[in-house]
């Protein structure tokens, strides 16, 4: 198709082709067959905005047996809830580069998931993939590279799916910037079109998808915006033909809230469930799919197959989780409601009929022990980016030692000698903790430390312990005097010697971003640029030059949606440590103080390049901020070449690389071996034929007596039912299809089972390499391996290096281990664009370098 165009691809894959799914698609379509139209219908479609206690609810199938679902947000703990866990977000888990905690964070949210009655959790989040680094919800995700968004997703829904909760993964697909997002908050006709040619979608945004997909994944968002031109919630080369076919997804696909626009067309194009149900607008009772749906299956508009498809895919899903197991999900209504903090209210507070109060919050507390994962992950995700012999200090401030060193040398420099306790001072909003961490709806406002970016993405915080408050209780008062300046508007300045005496100073600044239906400032969703926000670069830059009148050591901390610029104070001299903490979470004060006192070595590693400037990211990495058209059009021109990509294609200098960290000890690597566990062949094996037969299931068209209103319901007005109140007008006619409707592609050959072709995910090469503490003190490190394809003749275009692995390795001083790199067939092709397959370059070698970030590679091996 032409630059900008989607393709159509049609009819829809029916579910229950694999064999991981067999079991449940076989459960699935006994209970389906029984079904009325009505009963399939509510299974597809939302009951509307506010109309259940959850964000998002379907109706249930009562006669069979299946339950209403309740789907809450989000990907870093339970929303509009009490007495949860405020987990940190995805880029700090992202920066820990730690399977098992990404692994143990999914899980624990999903017990807090399954106790507080909830079905679907509605994360993690892949998309954004992080194009922009000025995107209002990157943090959501896990960090600017496929490879590690697909890691991270997957260890995730695994997490989750382990507690037989359905997870989630969104936003299908490019979603990567919230300016026009949709239409209706930017006042605009139509949402942006994200242009995307098909080799950059396979490799870079779709792919962390196919990781989700591989590991069982339930169910999957379709995003807000378009892709090349058509709504991804009803684009069929997406739905039907990526996602559905080539990766063979199993589950069931869910519109973002009010992200469907149009009913026949998203149900042709692959769209299984729709949310909340309203379709135009919130709690407006008018829903594209409800009684719709069931008009356009009766006259003949949706095929009836369609719709079964879509239920068995729902109900599928709902078996392989084994929610049928009333012991581990009772058929209960949650026992919170996300529409009050009272005990009693209504079921339905998006209806204006009156309606009896009930026990609507029960207060369950589910939190259990999730506290020290959140804080684990809070310390391994705190980034340490400069550390000129500072870090760590102790409770005690500075050893005698290092105290009457530095005395000694400040006293030649000044001529004048501190006495007494190791004076600390503190400063910046973003320590303290400003008006609470709730003051604003939907953490809405920066204001305080900063914990969470805004948005569906965010969390009522149970509590947050500031920096502050963490470091005033663990220094030392004896030996540690402390004072604090938590205004960013605060007097002191250059030269009024209110500073002079201090020692040591810890400095906090931030930036915050979120989803674009709140503004703060001039952040309308994306950040306007990538400065610190608050005054943060200004607060530096004069603590630097004022503390201890210039000769104090001052450590940065900084809170951050996403990469900021450093430049203006970065290579002062006196500020000597940089700690990049992302967003904690909760537990935000006690994993940094760990890591200041040196109980945990810092073994962050960056998500994504902190650049020199925005400009440094490329055209590609601005954020379209005015619309350029009717649909405003993006065009991701820049191909591959994003976050590191991008500067590596083009030598630019980051000020800090993808990938890297300190830490307080060192490593080096030694002994680097390629096995090769395969023959190098360019396609992967044929697609295998499918290991199940798709249900089937009575092709006539049901009776029109399923779809009238029952008198004996009770109507809630704009509640969506499945129900008409006449079905006299309806004609089974020839309705028009889609064009390429009955064209159907061939089904491709990167496709026949969960995840694609399976070949593709056979090893293909492992690559061993040791990794040696030769520091003084025990640590972890990251080794990454970054692959560089094979220099051809072709005119195929390769990425100088991209991330094909990581590992987290503890080890004490002096101590090796050997780290194993996997290599599948996936992370050694590329996407053939003509061939329509994924493709390994046979002639020449492959490189595979290993290091602690994307440039520094100390060693590498051929194959
Ligand atoms: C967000 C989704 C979220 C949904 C439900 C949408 O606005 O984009 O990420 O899951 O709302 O709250
Ligand atoms: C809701 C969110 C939703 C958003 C979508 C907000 O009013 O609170 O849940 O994701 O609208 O725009």
């Amino acid at each position: 198709p032409p630059y900008g165009q989607s393709p159509p691809w049609y009819p829809t894959p029916k579910g229950g082709i694999a064999a991981s799914w067999a079991d449940s698609y076989a459960k699935a379509s006994k209970m389906v067959s029984k079904m009325t139209l009505a009963e399939k219908v509510n299974v597809t479609t939302g009951t509307g905005w506010e109309m259940g206690l959850a964000v998002g609810t379907n109706a249930p199938a009562i006669h069979v047996g299946f339950p209403q679902l309740q789907l809450q947000d989000g990907p870093l703990g339970i929303r509009f809830a009490d007495n949860i866990t405020a987990f940190p977000a995805g880029i700090t888990v992202g920066a820990t580069w730690n399977r098992q905690l990404m692994y143990a964070r999914g899980k624990a949210h999903a017990i807090e998931a399954r106790q507080k009655g909830i079905n679907v959790l509605l994360g993690p989040c892949v998309g954004p993939l992080g194009r922009m680094p000025a995107g209002g919800r990157n943090w959501e995700g896990f960090g600017a590279d496929p490879y590690l968004q697909g890691i991270a997703g997957a260890e995730t829904v695994k997490g989750i799916q382990s507690e037989g909760v359905m997870a989630t993964i969104k936003h299908f697909v490019a979603n990567e910037q919230e300016h026009f997002r949709q239409p209706w908050e930017w006042g605009l006709p139509h949402a942006i079109s994200s242009n995307i040619d098909d080799r950059t979608l396979h490799e870079l945004y779709a792919w962390p998808f196919g990781d989700a997909v591989k590991a069982g994944v339930a169910s999957v968002m379709c995003s807000y915006n378009q892709v090349n031109n058509s709504y991804a919630c009803g684009n069929s080369k997406l739905l039907n033909g990526i996602l559905k076919d080539e990766l063979g997804f199993q589950g069931f696909v869910m519109s973002d809230w009010l992200a469907q626009h149009s009913g026949v067309g998203t149900a042709l194009a692959g769209l299984d469930m729709t949310m909340p149900g309203d379709g135009l607008g919130w709690a407006d009772g008018k829903s594209l799919w409800g009684p719709e749906l069931s008009r356009a299956v009766l006259n003949g508009s949706v095929p009836l197959e369609r719709l079964n498809d879509m239920v068995t895919r729902i109900v599928a899903a709902w078996y392989q989780l084994g929610q049928d197991d009333e012991k581990k999900f009772p058929r209960k209504q949650p026992n919170f409601s996300s529409w009050t903090d009272e005990e009693k209210g209504v079921m339905s507070p998006g209806s204006p009929t009156e309606q009896e109060q009930v026990v609507v919050n029960q207060f369950v507390n589910v939190q259990a022990n999730h506290s020290v994962i959140a804080r684990e992950v809070a310390a391994e995700g705190t980034v340490l980016l400069k550390n000129e012999d500072l870090l760590p200090i102790s409770r005690q401030g500075l050893s005698d030692e290092r105290l009457r060193a530095r005395r000694d040398a400040v006293e030649r420099a000044t001529g004048k000698r501190s006495e007494g306790k190791f004076k600390v001072g503190i400063f910046g909003e973003d320590a303290g903790p400003g008006n609470g961490p709730n003051a604003c709806k939907d953490r809405g406002c920066n204001q305080g430390t900063l914990g969470s970016g805004w948005g569906s993405g965010a969390v009522e915080f149970p509590y947050l312990v500031s920096p502050v408050e963490a470091l005033r209780k663990q220094f030392d008062k004896s030996k540690v005097e402390l004072s604090e300046f938590l205004d960013n508007k605060a007097s002191f300045g250059k030269g009024d010697g209110s500073l002079n005496d201090l020692e040591l100073c810890i400095v906090f600044a931030n930036a915050d971003a979120g989803e674009g239906f709140t503004k703060w400032a001039d952040v309308s969703g994306d950040r306007p640029d990538l400065r610190l926000q608050n005054n943060g670069d200004d607060l530096i830059v004069k603590v630097a030059s004022s503390c201890g009148g210039g000769t104090g050591d001052v450590v940065v901390v900084i809170h951050a949606v996403g990469p900021v610029l450093v430049e203006d104070w970065i290579d002062t001299p006196n500020v000597k440590a940089l700690l990049f903490a992302n967003l904690p979470g909760q537990e935000s004060g006690n994993a940094l103080a760990e890591i200041l006192f040196g109980d945990t070595n810092p073994s962050g590693h960056l998500p994504f390049t902190i650049g020199r400037t925005l400009e440094d990211y490329g055209a590609g990495g601005k954020v379209l901020y005015l619309p350029n058209g009717v649909v405003p059009q993006q065009d991701f021109k820049e191909g591959l070449y994003i976050d590191y990509r991008h500067f590596d294609k083009y030598n630019i200098e980051p000020r800090f690389e993808f990938g890297f960290g300190l830490s307080y000890t060192t490593f080096k690597f030694d002994n680097i071996v390629v096995i090769p566990q395969r023959r190098k062949t360019q396609y992967p094996l044929r697609r295998p034929n499918p290991a199940a037969e798709p249900p089937s299931y009575s092709t006539d068209i049901p009776s029109k007596e399923e779809a009238i209103f029952p008198p004996e319901i009770r109507r809630l007005e704009k509640y969506v039912y499945p129900y008409l109140d006449s079905t006299d007008d309806i004609e089974v006619g020839q309705y028009p299809y889609p064009d390429g409707y009955d064209q159907q592609p061939p089904l491709s050959e990167a496709g026949g089972d969960e995840g694609g072709n399976p070949d593709l995910w056979s090893n293909y090469v492992v690559v061993n390499v040791d990794v040696i503490n030769d520091g003084p003190v025990a640590g972890a490190a990251v080794p990454q391996l970054y692959l560089q394809y094979p220099e051809t003749e072709s005119e195929t275009d390769f990425p100088v290096r991209v991330l094909r692995g990581f590992d987290k390795v503890h080890l004490k001083p002096g101590e090796k281990k050997t780290v194993k790199f996997n290599l599948t067939r996936r992370d050694l092709s590329y996407w053939d664009v003509v061939a329509q397959n994924w493709v390994m370059v046979t002639e020449g070698p492959y490189e595979f370098s290993v290091g602690l970030s994307s440039r520094d590679l100390s060693i590498s091996g051929t194959w």
